[in-house]
């Protein structure tokens, strides 16, 4: 389809999460939706012509996963993704399958893509009732082949043409919405800016986007259907806005921002290392990372260690299970890049929103309080053993705290110290030398700290999830960005009993989720008795700044005030009227 005449500057806005300037093309990525397609219905007087247009879609679909198969048997992975791809090039070679299409085009005489779509409707209803786990992969299969025939009828993008080698070019990302795993398959390295249509702070896309520095913006009315693949894109992760079709002169000013941001960036942060209040009180300031190049941010921003590395998003982005030594290797050079500081690594936090491609799983009513974390690890016990043994692994090499996500009840710990005392066992590694803490992230564990102090060594409070759990207001619904509320004194009083009941026991509480980022609270949180904080990486220089300038004791007067207030504006209002006094 010719754009070409519809050239417009345009301006969009929404509201930034991540910092930085970026001007490249726009890749669009589009989920595709059935109800769009059904109500884009149209009755066809020639039926053979959508005939035509199906066998081709479907040829240039068997094409791709030919190329997809052929590009993953060249770079070796080992298992898993190379056979969802055969599976699906199977189905599309399956001339019954093709019949079945025509067949139906024949009778309904409508356009294509309702035939398909109404196809895809008919798999879902039979395949809903139906919890065989082999089975209902083998429906997750058909419904991504469905998927790639219809983006190909309909021109659309495809991210996930290959998700070994998927962008060739530096592109701003842009999505309607966009689920973990879909950031899975795209190539970090070539994404300047991310624009989402609807999304909300602090899903996991946001806080991925912030510690790889890229900028981003979300809740852009709109941008999926205003911007196309290809278009020039100006984003500004600073104020939230975008330009599409940007002028010349607008592009070079931008450029130019953006390589002062870049260059200023990692100038600014080499001063101090170390944190304290202005009377002298230690609080430690670490990053959260997923991968090396995080690792090496956190270096730049000057972390104390890694607070928080997210396993998961290693597995993610490697596209196939990671062997033994592959994910050892990970972790080596994590090491190797953090010169030998503490690294807290937290299991796979898999489940929910953050699937893998080449592990099935059950699709669940309700994810975010379904199978997660450490409950969808006992569940595939296998790839529990095998995870454990490469963390493990590394932690005769440097300080390694293993942290433990998800967990609910004093059962969950104790089976997930069963399993690491058993790998232990086989790593003849001494299970008392490890340090061993819990993700405070349930509001059953936040409750009852206590309990779980035996034990531990470390606690790690997880915002994030605290503040969904305890709102019940999903982290991944936009919509619900009000109800969220991190500043709210049942926050803060939660997490100061937290503290207070960790430090009666000498042990330590890190604050790890995006709460840590907010320089505003993290001081608040300084007032509560938290004396480390694991944050994205370009978070640090201004958290440190703001702790450095206020008294503990200040703080923990501040804090008293807050956590006796009614609401969340008033605790706003507390901080912008006692914080910037000064
Ligand atoms: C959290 O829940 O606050 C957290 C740090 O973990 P994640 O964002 O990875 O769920
Ligand atoms: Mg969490």
């Amino acid at each position: 389809m010719d754009r070409s005449v519809d050239r417009i500057r345009r301006e969009l806005y929404g509201e930034s999460i991540s910092p930085g300037v970026a001007v490249a093309k726009a890749l669009l990525f589009k989920q595709i939706s059935l109800d769009a397609l059904e109500m884009n219905s149209f009755p066809v007087d020639d039926p053979a012509m959508e005939i035509k247009r199906l066998e081709i879609a479907i040829e240039k679909s068997r094409a791709q996963l030919r190329q997809i198969s052929s590009q993953i048997e060249k770079e070796k992975h080992e298992t898993g993704i190379d056979l969802i791809f055969n599976v699906q090039l199977q189905l599309l070679e399956d001339e019954t399958f093709l019949l079945e299409l025509k067949k139906l085009a024949r009778a309904q005489r409508m356009n294509i893509e309702h035939v398909i779509a109404s196809q895809m409707r008919v798999l879902e209803t039979r395949f809903s009732s139906i919890h065989d786990e082999v089975i209902r992969t083998k429906f997750l299969d058909i419904q991504d082949a469905y998927h790639r025939i219809l983006r190909n009828l309909l021109d659309i993008e495809h991210v996930r043409t290959n998700p070994v080698q998927r962008i060739d070019e530096p592109v701003i990302f842009v999505s309607g919405r966009l689920v973990p795993s879909d950031v899975a398959l795209l190539d970090f390295n070539k994404i300047r800016g991310i624009i989402i249509e609807e999304g909300s702070k602090v899903s996991h896309v946001a806080v991925m986007s912030k510690s790889l520095g890229i900028p981003a913006i979300i809740n852009v009315p709109g941008a999926a259907s205003l911007i196309r693949s290809g278009e020039p894109l100006i984003i500004d992760g600073y104020t939230g806005k975008a330009v599409l079709h940007p002028s010349g002169s607008e592009i070079a000013s931008y450029r130019e921002k953006r390589e002062y941001f870049l260059s200023s960036k990692i100038r600014k942060q080499k001063k101090g290392r170390y944190c304290e209040t202005r009377d002298g009180r230690r609080i430690k300031l670490e990053a959260n990372i997923g991968s090396v190049k995080e690792a090496e941010m956190a270096m730049a921003y000057g972390a104390e260690g890694i607070g928080l590395l997210r396993s998961e998003l290693f597995y993610i982005s490697c596209g196939h299970l990671p062997s033994f030594q592959e994910e050892a290797e990970f972790y080596r050079k994590i090491i190797a890049v953090t010169k030998r500081r503490p690294i807290t690594i937290r299991l796979l936090d898999l489940g929910a929103d953050k699937t893998l491609p080449f592990i099935s799983t059950f699709v669940e009513e309700n994810p975010q309080l379904g199978n997660r974390g450490i409950r969808y690890l006992f569940n595939h016990p296998d790839l529990l053993e095998s995870h454990l043994l490469s963390v493990l692994s590394v932690c005769r090499l440097v300080r390694i705290k293993i942290a433990l996500p998800f967990i609910s009840t004093l059962d969950d710990l104790n089976k997930a110290i069963y399993h690491i005392q058993n790998g232990c066992r086989k790593l003849k590694l001494n299970y008392d030398a490890l340090s061993i803490g819990i993700m405070a992230e349930i509001p059953s564990v936040a409750l009852s700290v206590r309990s779980f102090l035996s034990r531990t060594s470390f606690i790690n409070i997880g915002t994030n999830d605290l503040v969904q759990y305890i709102f019940a207001a999903s982290r991944e619904d936009g919509c619900l960005d009000e109800y969220r509320q991190c500043n709210h004194p049942a926050m803060i009083r939660l997490i100061r009993n937290i503290v207070c009941t960790a430090a009666y026991k000498g042990k330590e509480v890190s604050v790890c989720g995006e709460i840590a980022s907010d320089p505003n609270m993290a001081a608040l949180l300084v007032g509560a008795g938290v004396t480390a904080f694991s944050m994205q990486p370009s978070s640090i220089p201004s958290i440190r700044r703001l702790i450095s300038e206020h008294a503990f004791s200040d703080l923990q007067k501040l804090t008293k005030k807050a956590a006796a207030l009614e609401t969340e504006s008033e605790v706003n209002q507390l901080i912008r009227e006692s914080l910037y006094k000064v």
